[in-house]
């Protein structure tokens, strides 16, 4: 007789979910707020996607278009890519789920960096397979060392590029190596959340290895440069039967209307997106030379945002740090959970927000927290 649960007992795997913990958005009752722990805008959205987000209002009674078809389109102009090779979601996050979905399950390992966006292992832990984690070096992707630890049971590689929360990148001509080492038959993941912030010259986000390829896929988001994290928008650009695939799994009204609609106005909106892009340049710049200037060691970033390390003397940890900053309102990132827990990880918010985040950084540094 197999044994009975006299409870329900959800499918394996559900139970070793650590649920995720977003960046923090509260302090003290009352205080004044600087939220820099979840690598949202600096600048905020587009004026032009805030007016078509509240003209959505007037339809709420209708369904979306089920195959964003406007938005799609949109997409396919912008990035000049075939319109049915693109499928939207909500966020990037729900086509991690997807795609684990639709490609691994159990007995199926889900390979991706030592440091890499947590949704990779809570997707795989959902269908019931193995998330597997290949060493870094020096908090960057090791291309011989993912290769290292495919098996026959890898059915999916995920590659933050750049990374969160360590702010590197691997240049081009890596990812192409890494996706040569691949067996034909395993999906690459190439997730370029903070595409639209890199600068470097060796650095390309997908599209070509996606246009070239039968078995790799390119994500990106709304919600960083572009400003639109409320709305949950994100998508990917998949080879046909990958894009099919995603296509028939999905739920058939997965993006809601105000999301197509202010995509498509920020997309739109290209003098906005040149000034988020300038902001976090030059903020960026200022930030990682404050901190450094205090003392601290920033690992150089290509994002939106800075990986921290903290001294390791008592009282001057990465936790008192941010125990710290969180009573004077200033929320940054503990990256614990990514496996640095000497680090946070401070966004690029406004420049206000920076000179205050970096002053009472100082503060705390010289100790006068009495
Ligand atoms: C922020 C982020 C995303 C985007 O998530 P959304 O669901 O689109 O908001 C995806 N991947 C990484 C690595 C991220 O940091």
């Amino acid at each position: 007789m197999p044994l009975i649960a006299n409870t329900p007992v959800p499918r394996p795997g559900i139970l070793e979910i650590a649920p995720y913990v977003g960046g923090r958005s509260k302090s003290e009752p009352g205080q004044r707020v600087i939220k820099l722990s979840s690598n949202e805008s600096g600048i905020g959205p587009s004026p032009k996607a805030m007016e078509a987000y509240a003209a959505a209002a007037q339809a709420l009674h209708r369904y979306p278009d089920g195959g964003a078809g406007e938005l799609r389109q949109a997409i396919a102009r912008r990035f000049d890519v075939p319109a049915d090779r693109i499928v939207c979601g909500a966020g990037s996050d729900e086509i991690i789920y997807l795609l684990t979905k639709a490609y691994a399950g159990p007995g199926d390992e889900v390979l991706f960096s030592e440091h890499g966006f947590l949704v990779y292992a809570i997707s795989a832990h959902a269908v019931g397979a193995t998330p597997v984690k290949a060493p870094e070096t020096e908090l960057k992707a090791d291309v011989d060392a993912l290769l290292a630890a495919v098996t026959p049971a890898t059915k999916l590689v995920y590659l933050a590029n750049p990374n969160n929360p360590t702010g590197t990148y691997l240049a081009q001509a890596e990812v192409a190596r890494l996706h040569a080492g691949l067996p034909a038959h395993v999906v690459l993941v190439l997730d370029a959340a903070y595409a639209e912030f890199v600068g470097a010259e060796d650095y390309e986000a997908g599209f070509k290895l996606v246009a070239a390829a039968q078995n790799v896929v390119m994500m990106r988001t709304f919600s960083k440069l572009y400003g639109l994290a409320a709305l949950r928008l994100g998508w990917a650009y998949c080879p046909a039967g990958i894009a099919d695939v995603l296509n028939r799994l999905r739920g058939p009204f997965n993006v809601s209307t105000a999301a197509q609609v202010a995509g498509v106005a920020a997309l739109g909106d290209e003098a906005f997106l040149e000034e988020a892009r300038r902001h976090n340049d030059a903020w960026r710049a200022w930030l990682t030379g404050r901190l450094t200037q205090l003392g601290l060691k920033v690992t150089p970033s290509v994002a939106n945002f800075l990986l921290v390390r903290f001294p390791d003397e008592p009282g001057r940890t990465a936790a008192d740090a941010d125990n710290y900053l969180t009573g004077r309102g200033i929320l940054l990132r503990r990256v614990e959970a990514y496996g640095l827990p000497q680090y946070l990880r401070i966004s690029v918010g406004r420049g206000d927000e920076c000179e205050a985040a970096a002053a009472a950084i100082a503060d705390f540094l010289r100790g006068d927290h009495g």
